[in-house]
């Protein structure tokens, strides 16, 4: 049996090794490896998948969520909601900005960041709300779309984990996660769901005057060169990574699929298992499963993780410490147990492998050695 990752992006890469080496070659060959032909058939590629207006590259999906905030106007002391219990990049550039992080607390079942919660938070500062789109589902955006037109306020979706997926709205209208909000982000890092072999990220949006200020950011806040109208950073896609990004964009409903495959495999494995919980589907959003994760009740999750490391297969905790129990954004407005939903999954979450190239004798051995673990230990 082929070992098993986390994510296995050599296995992958196996399957499209031919179209990949000759991209990437072509770029090398055409020495135009910055902005060229590759960057803009991919936007143009990727505005079409996820049918949005404009797509702007850029370097990662952290720089996009910064961009999207320059983009906004967004000033010193705004307050920008975001959930707890997500990655870090999304508090990380609020605070950069010196923007004010409001963290609240997720749904105990879906992941995703709390309506109600965003509701109570709203202040006469607020000016943006960042659902981040966690583990592959969308948040519930009817809800917040709705609260973002009652208060006015921005929405940026970070939907760096869920590229792909589509969202239902009660209407019957559907959506692509990313182009509901004002904004979308997302990251191109290799484990994501559209991953290029090096850092990438873009940003979405519908609003064509928007889309004009974010594209002068991402190009040290230039239209005409050497014309510098406001301050900028310096992001930008690779030709490179474009090109990769090319070759991988017609399998990724292919592969989402795939993900799916897997979940189904593990759901059905631990149905009957009362120490875990399966993820929750959301009956509006489609799953495309960056991570498959689930909640533990009643078991030492480290002595889990630590059988299951000793028969080769990883395992992770995403995340173990929320956002406003770590060092660096811990304030005195959050106190350990203000958010208890997001500080009981930190102790009970385990992701498992999750990717494109699971095979059945690999889920097998993943489920059977979690079972035998819980049989053990009751
Ligand atoms: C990966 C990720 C990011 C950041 O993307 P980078 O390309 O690594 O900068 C932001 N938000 C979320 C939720 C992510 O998972």
């Amino acid at each position: 049996m082929r070992s098993i990752q986390m994510v296995d992006l050599i296995a992958q890469y196996e399957h499209i090794q031919s179209q990949i080496d000759q991209a990437v070659l072509n770029v090398v060959r055409s020495s135009q490896y910055i902005n060229g032909p590759e960057v803009k058939a991919f936007r143009q590629e990727l505005e079409t998948y996820l049918g949005v207006k404009h797509v702007i590259p850029c370097a990662n999906g952290t720089d996009a969520l910064q961009i999207a905030m320059m983009g906004l106007g967004l000033k010193p002391g705004d307050e920008v909601i975001t959930a707890t219990f997500t990655f870090v990049a999304t508090a990380e550039v609020i605070a950069l900005l010196r923007l004010k992080p409001v963290l609240v607390d997720v749904d105990p079942h879906t992941f995703n960041i709390d309506p109600d919660a965003v509701r109570k938070a709203i202040t006469p500062k607020t000016k943006a709300i960042v659902p981040v789109h966690l583990f592959g589902q969308a948040a519930d955006m009817e809800a917040i779309m709705e609260i973002a037109r009652t208060h006015q306020l921005h929405v940026i979706e970070d939907n760096a984990q869920a590229l792909g997926a589509n969202y239902t709205f009660k209407d019957g209208s559907e959506k692509k996660t990313g182009t509901i909000g004002t904004i979308g982000t997302t990251s191109f890092f290799p484990s994501k769901n559209l991953g290029c072999y090096g850092d990438g990220g873009a940003i979405f949006t519908n609003d064509d005057a928007l889309a004009d200020e974010m594209r002068m950011v991402v190009n040290h806040g230039m239209k005409k060169r050497y014309y510098h109208d406001r301050i900028g950073v310096n992001s930008r896609l690779d030709s490179i990574q474009a090109a990769i990004l090319r070759c991988k964009l017609p399998y990724l409903d292919q592969y989402a699929a795939a993900r799916n495959a897997a979940a189904a495999f593990y759901d059905a494995a631990f149905a009957d298992i009362p120490q875990l919980t399966t993820p929750a589907r959301s009956s509006s959003s489609t799953h495309v499963f960056h991570q498959y994760t689930l909640k533990t009740k009643g078991i030492d999750r480290s002595a889990l993780q630590a059988f299951l490391t000793k028969k080769g297969i990883p395992s992770m905790v995403y995340y173990p410490v929320a956002l406003h129990m770590q060092l660096a954004y811990k304030d005195s407005r959050y106190p350990e147990g203000n958010f208890a939903i997001t500080e009981e999954l930190c102790e009970s979450v385990l992701s498992l492998p999750m990717h494109t190239e699971l095979k059945e004798e690999q889920l097998s051995l993943i489920t059977e050695s979690v079972i035998t673990f819980i049989e053990q230990n009751i």
